[in-house]
Formats: C-alpha cells, structure tokens, sequence
C-alpha cells in the first residue's frame, strides 16, 4: 500500500508561504493512501492555474491541461480506461470561468471523477484579478472601486447542473477537509468539492480569521438527498459559511450508460477485428 509520503515527487512547489495549495496537496496524498489507490490506478489531471501544478507533486500519473480544460481532458482518459481513478483539480478563475461551460456539461453527463475546486476567489497565478467566486465590491488589481458582477456558486451551479455529490470544505481544518475528499473519491459519479482556500499573496480579505469567524458544519439533521432543501441552504442569506456535503445522489454514470464500455476499460478491448472500411469508403 503506498504511504502519503511515498506520494511525494522529486519536485517542490513553488507556491507562496501561507498558499492554501500546500494543504490541499497534503489532503490529496492522505486521501489516496487512506483509501489504498495504487499509484498506477491513478490520475490527476489540471489545467492552468497556481493550484493546476499540483499533479506534478502527487506521484501517480498527472495530466496539465489548456487553461479551463482540466475536465474535457479528465473526461476523455475516465472514457479511454474507466478503471482509472480521475481526480480533477481547477482553480475558480480556470475551473468556473474559463471553464465554465465544461462544468456545465461534465455534470450532465455524471462520469465517475473527482473535482476539487480551490476556491481562493481570485487569479493567483495571474497576481490578483477577481475571478468568478469573488464577491460584489471585491477589490482586486482589476476591479480597484471594486468587482461589479454577481459571485458565482459553485454549490448552487453543481446541485442545479446535475452533479451527484456537492460538498464545500476549506483548507483551514486539514481533517475534515481530506475526510471529504475520501467521501467525493468513493462515491460512484462526478464529485464536486468547493475548497475555500487562503490566497495571502492577492485575497487578504479572505483570510483565516475571517473562515475561522464564519465556517459551520450543516445541520446535524441535514438531509443530504433532499435535491429542493440543498439547493434551498445553498442560497441561504447569512454571516455564516456552511461546510459539508449539500447534496449527495445515486444516478448512472456515463460509462454505465455507454455499451462498448460495460465491459473491459476501451484501452483493454481487442480493436483488430473492427473494421472501418465501410466509413471510409462512403467518404472517398
Ligand atoms: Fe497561492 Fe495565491 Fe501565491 Fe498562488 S498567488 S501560490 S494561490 S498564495
Ligand atoms: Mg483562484
């Protein structure tokens, strides 16, 4: 069984001291070593962003993508060998904005893949612009009297979108965040985890004191499959940011729902006796 330090890689990160990335990379090799995933099993997959260069500190195979196209990417090696674990990690500027419309479609179609967003509220890598999560009146190197547009939810999108496991965590309490990430890692369908992360270098609005003063655990009593109730808590007004799991569901994946995959992984399957003559000839 591989260890979480095993998981480390000959490079270091290069984030800056106090990034939430540190934790997050931290949980991500806990939550494979504590769920027994062979490094062979396994993929990370990214696009660009300060927290997109986390494959290159997991020692398992990893995947960089274009900016916004982690999850395409995590979408055509989950359908090319299905017997991968796919985690996917996305900044909110690459993951909600540029990406955006990849979101949208990855939870229609309910593949079996993790999504963790580090959710800093702003763009790190490009030093401090507001990206989608960032608040009305956010002050940023791009909005200096302050960012006009409405904040995006990544909860409210993903319950709404079809996601079948919506949870929100932060990177303040290491435990609690990788018990999620093992929660999102089992369940059968697309995970979405919003991790509130420090961003010390661009967001110091958002720092610990303000999550320490702000973060609750949902409700005790808190029903995770009512659909109406999560959506309902997930715009609920208040000083208060909720953490846990909103919203959990049993659907099909895709890879269920596809014939040629209810066998072997496709990368498995014997392809010499198909033939493609026919399709060629009629574009001759
Ligand atoms: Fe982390 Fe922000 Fe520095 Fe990027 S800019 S490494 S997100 S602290
Ligand atoms: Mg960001």
């Amino acid at each position: 069984m591989v260890l979480a330090k095993d998981l480390m890689t000959m490079q270091n990160p290069t984030w800056c001291p106090g990034c939430g990335d540190f934790v997050i990379l931290m949980s991500v090799r806990q939550a494979i070593e504590k769920l027994g995933w062979k490094q062979e099993d396994t993929v990370v997959v990214s696009g660009i962003g300060c927290g997109s260069k986390l494959p290159r500190f997991v020692k398992v195979y990893g995947f960089e993508g274009l900016h916004g196209r982690a999850l395409p990417a995590a979408t055509a090696i989950k359908l090319a060998n299905k017997a991968l674990n796919v985690i996917v990690v996305t900044g909110d500027g690459d993951g909600l904005g540029i990406g955006g419309n990849h979101f949208i479609h990855t939870m229609r179609r309910n593949l079996n893949i993790t999504h963790i967003i580090e959710d800093n509220r702003v763009y790190g890598l490009t030093k401090g612009q507001y990206s989608p999560t960032s608040p009305d009146g956010f002050k940023s190197s791009t909005s200096l009297s302050g960012a006009l547009e409405t904040p995006l939810s990544p909860i409210t999108t993903a319950i709404a979108g079809g996601a079948t496991f919506v949870a929100r965590t932060s990177m303040i309490n290491p435990s609690k965040l990788t018990d999620i990430l093992i929660k999102a890692m089992t369940h059968k369908g697309y995970a979405v985890i919003d991790v509130l992360q420090l961003c010390p270098s661009y967001n110091k609005t958002f720092d610990m004191n303000w999550y320490k003063e702000r973060l609750v655990d949902l409700p005790e009593n808190y029903d995770s499959t009512n659909k109406v109730s999560a959506f309902e808590k997930s715009i609920e007004v208040t000083e208060k940011v909720n953490e846990g799991i909103f919203y959990i569901e049993e659907r099909p994946t895709y890879e269920d729902k596809v014939t040629q995959m209810q066998k072997e992984p496709l990368v498995k399957q014997n392809i010499e006796n198909i033939k493609m003559d026919k399709f060629y000839n009629k574009f001759k």
